[in-house]
């Protein structure tokens, strides 16, 4: 059998086996419920998939929707957010399950989602990325389990092969819930929650002068942006400290 051949049997024998489990074990999408089918639906039915409310990946610059809520907060060398989120919406079930369903396999399924629009982007090839995924505190990653913000980081990397450095950032203590919060509230609540890990730079920078000749970019992953406000307090923390460019990427962001 030719190698085309072997490569055509092979993925047809798992279509054929992808159906039986189907059969068996029937698949749901997380949006509408409906049943899904073979190997291209994957926790998303086709229809859910191309009606995602995905946003425009051209303009990465601080003028795009994500860049202009940091507007004299923050000045990210590359800003990008994957979906717009509305509390309530059929897309916010992507989110509940991710974050509350115990379902890190869909954080990274949707990184990988992320991390194919990531590869187009010039920008970021004029970088070394090492991806930073915001912390979450003890107690929430203890109950649920995982830290989705890493599951996203875990599934770009996968497909783009940018480095994950998760001991970066440290998350200090819990603060109080924040959902009722307006902007400045959160950011005043948020205060001295991040440090940064000095020595885990310094491996950074080291293990880069062994590598590529390109500045390095820290890209910070996170979940769901609202008022900007954890995005700020990590920006701040590093900033604070060390002269490095920073970006951020978010699955989703809300659209008040
Ligand atoms: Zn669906």
């Amino acid at each position: 059998m030719s190698l085309m051949n072997t490569i055509r049997y092979q993925f047809e024998r798992n279509i054929v086996i992808q159906e039986l489990l189907d059969l068996i074990f029937p698949r749901h999408c997380v949006i509408c419920d409906d049943t899904l089918w073979g190997k291209h639906e994957v926790h998303l039915c086709v229809h859910c998939f191309y009606n995602l409310p995905l946003l425009d990946i051209r303009d990465t610059s601080m003028n795009n929707f994500l860049g202009k809520l940091f507007w004299g907060r923050c000045n990210f060398e590359y800003c990008w957010g994957w979906m717009e989120y509305r509390s309530g919406s059929k897309t916010s079930k992507i989110i509940k399950e991710l974050k509350y369903k115990g379902n890190p396999d869909i954080a990274q399924y949707l990184g990988k989602l992320i991390g194919e629009s990531l590869l187009e982007q010039e920008q970021l090839k004029k970088h070394e990325v090492i991806l930073i995924p915001v912390p979450i505190s003890p107690e929430k990653r203890k109950k649920r389990g995982y830290n989705q913000t890493e599951e996203i980081a875990k599934g770009i990397s996968k497909v783009c092969g940018f480095a994950i450095e998760d001991r970066f950032l440290v998350r200090n203590i819990m603060r109080d819930s924040q959902t009722r919060m307006n902007r400045v509230s959160r950011f005043e609540n948020m205060q001295g929650v991040f440090n940064i890990n000095f020595g885990i730079f310094n491996e950074i920078e080291q293990s880069k002068s062994n590598r590529l000749n390109a500045p390095i970019l820290l890209l910070i992953v996170d979940d769901i942006v609202t008022t900007g406000a954890t995005i700020e307090t990590c920006y701040r923390a590093i900033t604070d400290n060390l002269k490095v460019k920073i970006g951020v990427c978010s699955l989703g962001l809300t659209n008040k």
